[in-house]
């Protein structure tokens, strides 16, 4: 294994990685450093974020340019604000014995003037994102004719993020003869085509397999009902009271979403995405870095800038559309040589994506239950020993000790013990102590999107049948999206959807029967009532005739409301046991013991 000093670095830089406590060089950098210290070479770097790249690039920079020069001799393009920023610090840090060096980070949501007054200073190193330095370019705030170096770090991902023109215009104004290194964390095809754009004859390194994730992190799945995704979710963070987390949803409308109920459920949660203000999404990042939050729920894209190297667990709640984006999401997980879990939230009609994933990262999934109740229950209560157990005295309290004692002088030892951790112990028993079971097995075959096949209701869901199917112009997806808009409910409150031809059937939680029956008294859609009622095929067949018989439009609006009556005096919505969030009432938020900050 070779050191910093065989690698060939000078002695500021050696001075620094002293510093800065790094003791060997990573497998990216004992790669790219000799080669891109001893040639004038295009790179393409394929590497995990988080496996030292910024140092496999930035060393090699900070040796290769003139400091004693002001010109600009080296670009960094990152795709974003975050990303820029870190790195710009990083390499300030690899530089802070090279006197004279002035880096200086460009990007957008922040004064154009006042960094352009930065570059003006004499910047030998600027990092940026693409969109801020083609204004500037254009705008002549920056000139980049000289440039000895650029790096396209993060490729993939500003590619994905459609930087592709900007990138190609930026390059542009740059000589031909500049050594070009490309970081990337994936090589789809997009990137390949960059690399033979861009680059002469570039020489290749891999750190582990092409999207492969790094061996520090496990990954596994969990196989839920749709609508169990957020109480599963819930489940995970409970059962690892030191979670340090990201959590990614899909869209920004879903990550606000889930932010705000976990917030609202008690947790150390906080929500990123592009639809904050730039000032909203530093003060979330700040308080990530602070491990004030521990649920930091975000987009893919938002998070690209996570520079937090102690994330112990990135949990998909919605898969990405592209499979790719998973490296990069469980990359965020398992950095700087440490442990991380990347788990996975799936619903059967996701499964499938399961094993699309594990070819592109060559890695295997653990499939894994979600926790049950009384295993939370265990788990926080031991937890909370733990915690009791390593706490030091705070000796204000003698002063207090003779009060209390007199207070617990008939009490034995082992009933104080009991006392006092069912302060905090009841409030997750007496919430999880009827909680159901939410995993679901992979042969039951109960696909509640598509609807076209299921199985068997249960007892805590309300099946309905609406007079309306295939020859209204409703297939299963439209249906739900009818539903869904109509009564105002999230996309995976109504699940189970089954039309037919002049009928359908859905589902929704118990809680919601008043709200849908009500809804849809009287209703009439485009000229014509629009009856729903409970109905009595659980699902699977067997009632298909009566079904049929139900389907006439005329009767079964006559009928509605004798029957409605009649059920809904007999199925009240019960809350005891369920996990549904009920607004304000203590039943559907979590006890608060794990709220605390992990430190
Ligand atoms: P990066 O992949 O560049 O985002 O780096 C991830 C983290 O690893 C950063 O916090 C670096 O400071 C740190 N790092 C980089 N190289 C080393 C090294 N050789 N030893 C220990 N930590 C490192």
């Amino acid at each position: 294994m070779n050191t910093f000093q065989d690698l060939g670095l000078n002695q500021d830089l050696l001075n620094a990685i002293t510093d800065l406590g790094f003791t060997k060089p990573s497998e990216v950098q004992e790669k790219a450093i000799p080669i891109l210290l001893n040639t004038e070479t295009d790179l393409v770097a394929l590497a995990q974020t988080g496996t030292g790249k910024t140092a496999a690039f930035g060393f090699p920079m900070l040796q290769k340019i003139n400091i004693d020069s002001r010109t600009t001799q080296g670009l960094i393009l990152s795709p974003t604000r975050e990303l820029c920023l870190q790195i710009a610090n990083e390499m300030k840090l690899y530089g802070k014995h090279c006197k004279g060096l002035n880096v200086v980070a460009v990007y957008g949501g922040s004064s154009i003037s006042e960094q352009a007054r930065e570059v003006k200073k004499g910047a030998q190193i600027i990092v940026a994102t693409p969109g801020r330095i083609k204004d500037m370019i254009s705008r002549r705030l920056v000139d980049i004719s000289k440039i000895e170096y650029a790096v396209l770090d993060e490729a993939d991902e500003m590619l994905n993020m459609g930087f592709y023109e900007d990138i190609t215009a930026i390059l542009s104004n740059t000589p031909i003869d500049k050594c070009t290194w490309l970081f990337s964390a994936t090589m789809p095809k997009e990137v390949s085509v960059i690399a033979k754009k861009f680059m002469d004859n570039p020489q290749e390194i891999t750190v582990g397999n092409k999207n492969e994730s790094t061996n520090n992190v496990s990954h596994e799945y969990y196989l839920v009902n749709a609508r169990d995704r957020y109480n599963a979710l819930k489940r995970l963070a409970d059962a690892n009271p030191d979670i340090f987390s990201v959590v990614f949803c899909r869209t920004k409308r879903d990550t606000q979403k889930v932010a705000e109920q976990l917030i609202e459920d008690g947790y150390n949660a906080g929500a990123l995405h592009g639809d904050l203000s730039q000032n909203q999404r530093d003060l979330v990042m700040n308080a990530f870095r602070k491990n004030q939050i521990q649920m930091l729920v975000a987009t893919d894209v938002a998070a690209r800038g996570i520079d937090v190297d102690d994330i112990t667990h990135v949990i998909n709640y919605q898969l990405p559309d592209e499979i790719e984006t998973y490296t990069h999401r469980s990359g965020r997980t398992g950095r700087a040589g440490k442990k991380g879990v990347s788990m996975v939230i799936v619903s059967k009609s996701e499964v499938r994506k399961i094993k699309s994933i594990e070819r592109i990262i060559k890695k295997q999934f653990d499939k894994k239950d979600i926790p049950d109740g009384m295993y939370i229950c265990e788990v926080q209560l031991m937890s909370l020993a733990n915690k009791i157990h390593n706490t030091e005295i705070n000796h204000e309290i003698d002063k207090h000790l003779t009060s209390i004692n007199n207070l617990f002088e008939n009490t034995t030892k082992d009933e104080l013990i009991k006392k006092f951790f069912s302060v905090e112990f009841s409030r997750f028993y007496n919430y999880y102590q009827k909680s159901k079971n939410l995993n679901v097995t992979e042969n039951f075959d109960d696909r509640d999107d598509s609807g076209r096949d299921y199985r068997g209701g249960q007892s805590n869901s309300t099946r309905y049948f609406i007079n309306v199917g295939n020859k209204d112009g409703y297939d299963w997806m439209k249906l739900k999206d009818f539903l869904r808009e109509q009564l105002g409910l999230d996309r995976d409150a109504i699940f189970k959807v089954e039309t037919k031809d002049s009928f359908s059937f859905f589902n929704t939680e118990n809680e919601l029967k008043d709200k849908v029956l009500s809804h849809f008294t009287d209703f009439q859609h485009d000229g014509r009532y629009v009856n729903v009622e409970i109905s009595e095929n659980r699902g699977g067949g067997g009632r298909k005739r009566n079904d049929r018989n139900r389907s006439g439009r005329k009767e079964a609006s006559g009928k509605r409301k004798e029957r409605r009556s009649g059920t809904n005096s007999h199925n009240k919505p019960r809350r005891s046991g369920s996990e549904f969030k009920s607004k304000g009432s203590h039943s559907g938020s979590r006890p608060a013991v794990a709220r605390r900050s992990r430190r």
